[in-house]
């Protein structure tokens, strides 16, 4: 903006953002004086027909379609401020510059006019919706009209560009909100960890974890938790990752909540996915060929690989448009279930990989995250 007020020699140069709620801009008023100065009179109006425009038409358009501007950005003099301002309401009204931006702005004409406190009969003191006085006290000629012209159009972009910025920065605030929202809703309640916490935890072979004819109907909801966390115990995670106890409870129970009740893809899925994980280790002494991390980033991701599955597949997805299909095009439930995931462990009180190294958490990540994606079975055949 300063280098177009340099470019076309104006003293000021002022930006009306139209808009609908308004605020304040008592200095609007004072735009236009030149102490000192003396402009030399001429004809009101050089180019684009504005000599039709009578300080009356403006007034009654003003009157017909109130402006409703909500921030002026104007510059004056080099090495001064620039001001942001907002008017109110009054201030629109009772400002002649205003005036002349709305019904620039009702009109889309492009006004210029001479010497605006002749223009006004020397009622009001000022005028102009974006470009005021030449610096050399002449009028403003045709060429700066299409400069000026050239300048709107910069201005209009780079307002759009702005006002397009502001929304998505609304838009990400509205999503941070919402997913502090879901993050609440989506961990267990205290009560029902700290009842878990206390409870004793059965033996493996209670559950009959190690072997792979593991059924879960006999177990209820309790027992489900108490068997996944005899698993982390079992395979000493607990204790080599210093995962906190009631952390490691809620945890569970959160990511048991954020099953929903579907036929198929539920939370007793997930328990006998990471059982069977656990057998392999175990019983078929895979435990061996991996490090601790990967036992650790496996058995993760087996509890949260269908996490809030909604029991439709992923072409269901695409073929509805849903808006997780526009999220992920490929893979699209797999990255839903990975993300939750993350949602879940993003709050400290279920983070079970709170005690590890940046290191160890980027490395576990990356396991939990081509683990789940994985589950994608059309990745899979592709593969074979
Ligand atoms: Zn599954």
């Amino acid at each position: 903006m300063r280098e177009a007020q340099d470019l076309l020699k104006c003293e000021r140069c002022a930006v009306y953002l139209l808009d609908l709620e308004c605020c304040e801009a008592s200095h609007l008023e004072r735009i236009v004086e030149r102490p000192g100065k003396v402009i030399e009179r001429q004809g009101p109006l050089n180019r684009m027909q504005s000599d039709t425009v009578s300080p009356e038409d403006m007034r009654e358009s003003g009157l017909r379609t109130p402006c409703t501007f909500t921030t002026i950005f104007e510059l004056r003099a080099p090495g001064t401020q620039t001001l942001v301002s907002r008017p109110s309401q009054f201030d629109l009204k009772t400002s002649t510059l205003a005036q002349i931006a709305g019904y620039a702005a009702a009109t889309g004409q492009i006004l210029n006019i001479g010497d605006v406190a002749a223009w006004l009969n020397e009622q009001h003191s000022e005028g102009v919706a974006q470009l005021i006085n030449k610096t050399n006290g002449t009028p403003f000629t045709d060429c700066d009209v299409s400069l000026f012209e050239a300048f709107a159009i910069f201005c209009g972009l780079g307002i759009h560009n702005t006002q397009m910025y502001e929304n998505a920065c609304k838009l990400m605030a509205k999503q941070k909100v919402a997913l502090e929202c879901l993050s609440y809703h989506a961990t267990a309640s205290n009560d029902v960890t700290v009842k878990l916490a206390k409870e004793d935890i059965p033996s493996a072979e209670c559950y009959n974890l190690y072997s792979f004819s593991f059924i879960d109907f006999e177990l209820n909801d309790g027992d489900t938790c108490k068997a996944t966390i005899r698993m982390f115990l079992e395979l000493n995670l607990v204790q080599e990752y210093h995962i906190p106890y009631e952390v490691l409870c809620r945890w569970v129970l959160s990511v048991k909540k954020n099953y929903r009740p579907v036929k198929y893809h539920n939370w007793r899925h997930a328990l006998n996915v990471a059982q069977t994980m656990f057998a392999m280790f175990k019983t078929g002494k895979m435990e061996r060929f991996m490090t601790e991390l990967e036992i650790l980033g496996l058995l993760v991701a087996c509890l949260c690989h269908d996490l809030d599955h909604r029991g439709t597949n992923n072409a269901f997805q695409t073929k509805t448009d849903s808006p997780l299909a526009v999220l992920y095009s490929t893979s699209t439930m797999e990255h839903h279930h990975f993300d939750q995931c993350v949602m879940i462990l993003n709050t400290d009180s279920n983070n079970i990989f709170q005690a590890l190294s940046p290191e160890d958490y980027r490395k576990v990540m990356k396991i939990v995250e081509s683990a789940i994606l994985s589950t994608d079975l059309a990745m899979y055949f592709k593969r074979i």
